[in-house]
């Protein structure tokens, strides 16, 4: 739900309006410079399924244009605005607003680029709105972008996979995404200004520069594909339908990874179809060595609940899951006192990055003071879609449905109107 969509408009005051114009007047005289694009399908229904993606937060400045002018509306007040030229301008924040140039434009504003509807942010073109709002804590201001459902996996599918990649395969990561984006949408959006991110955290969105015709044909010929699988009471639900680069052998069951209830089409499944294509650096990943102390202080910068322990001086694993992924560590204190944490996070703690130990299915090799972490296999959590799997079947004749009738084992398919709130 767009929150300009919910502001009421009220009469500008004379001091607000020729402030406006007086915007409206600096950026009309800029220059002109064109980008071509594509239109933006979906974004004059007025049922349309909206994806609020976070791009930037804590900003303190940052530069907007777009090829098309902008209607700028000030959410607060409701106060509209047309801004012609086609120039980049810089948006800073100060004193608890949004000022360009000399003009305070509020604390809360949504920029709506005309026909083909794409702006740019710090250079990086987008399709759909952009809102600027200032954050809660009042200290920067966030930029999120509003798209439609189908616009936004065109900026999706192209940025977590290869564009020249299977169509079939490609067919299975747009709906993976877009049943992952209405779980996180309908799950965690309620309660917070944005749904999805642009990074990992999420998945991955690249805007224009990670669209082409393929990609945009695919999510086109996937439109409105989603999965379901049933609940602890048996009533068929929209899940987590969670994906990762290379499985090292076997998909893992989500509750492993990621804790809660177990999900009927995550319980994972053996996988031989990713080792063949994943980059062979990725999927048998070189040893990485680190002190004691190291991990010690990574899972307490993590964890600062842990240091009732004080400092954590050895670790055992107590817990395997499939092809021998670590699941459950036993963490011991220098007071003699322990805890216990899940394999995938006691990864992502020593490597917040994830690209060193790159799965959690790895041995481990203690001297002294040093431990070593190897014979690692697979990049990524392992849960659900293996995406270099899917690949793998692709080569081999597969179609998008066997891919995600594998991976999402007892899934079903159903094809919902995106321009309707789910
Ligand atoms: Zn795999």
């Amino acid at each position: 739900m767009s929150i300009y969509k919910q502001s009421i408009y009220r009469p500008p005051a004379f001091r607000n309006v020729v402030l406006w114009a007086c915007v409206v007047c600096i950026l009309t005289m800029a220059g002109c410079r064109h980008r071509p694009a594509e239109p933006t399908p979906g974004i004059d229904s007025p049922e349309q399924t909206w994806v609020r993606v976070l791009l930037f937060g804590n900003l303190r400045e940052c530069t907007v244009a777009s090829i098309s002018g902008f209607e700028v509306q000030d959410a607060n007040s409701g106060i509209v605005a047309d801004f012609r030229s086609d120039e980049p301008f810089a948006v800073r924040f100060s004193e608890g607003m949004l000022f360009v140039g000399e003009h305070r434009i509020g604390c809360d504003v949504v920029m709506r680029p005309h026909e083909p509807h794409v702006f740019e942010i710090d250079d990086v073109p987008y399709r759909g709105y952009l809102q600027l709002r200032v954050d809660e804590n009042g200290q920067g201001f966030v930029a999120v972008n509003h798209v439609p459902l189908e616009s936004y996996l065109f900026g999706v599918i192209g940025a977590e996979m290869q564009s020249y990649w299977e169509p079939e395969a490609l067919k299975a990561q747009a709906i993976s995404s877009r049943t992952y984006c209405l779980y996180i949408k309908d799950r965690f959006g309620r309660n917070r200004t944005w749904d999805m991110t642009r990074s990992e955290s999420t998945q991955m969105y690249g805007g224009l520069k990670a669209e082409n015709a393929t990609i945009r044909q695919i999510v086109t010929d996937t439109s409105g594909q989603i999965l379901t699988c049933p609940n602890t009471e048996g009533r068929e639900v929209i899940f987590p339908t969670f994906y990762s680069s290379s499985c090292g052998g076997h998909t893992e069951a989500a509750e492993n990874i990621f804790g809660g209830e177990q999900i009927a089409s995550l319980r994972g499944v053996e996988c031989r179809y990713c080792a063949d294509v994943a980059k062979r650096s990725h999927y048998y990943w070189k040893p990485v060595k680190m002190t004691m102390q190291q991990i010690s202080e990574r899972l307490l910068k993590r964890y600062p609940t842990l240091e009732k322990l004080e400092a954590i001086t050895g670790f055992e694993v107590t817990k395997l899951g499939r092809k021998s992924r670590i699941v459950r560590v036993k963490l011991i204190g220098k007071n003699g006192k322990t805890d216990t944490i899940r394999g995938e996070d006691f990864r992502l703690s020593i490597d917040p990055t994830g690209r060193k130990i790159r799965s959690a299915i790895f041995g481990i090799e203690k001297k002294g003071n040093i431990v070593t972490f190897q014979n690692g296999l697979g990049f990524g959590h392992g849960v659900g879609l293996c995406q270099c799997g899917a690949q793998g079947m692709g080569r081999k004749g597969k179609t998008y449905e066997e891919i995600l009738d594998y991976y999402f084992l007892g899934s079903k398919r159903v094809t919902i109107e995106t321009s309707i709130e789910p």
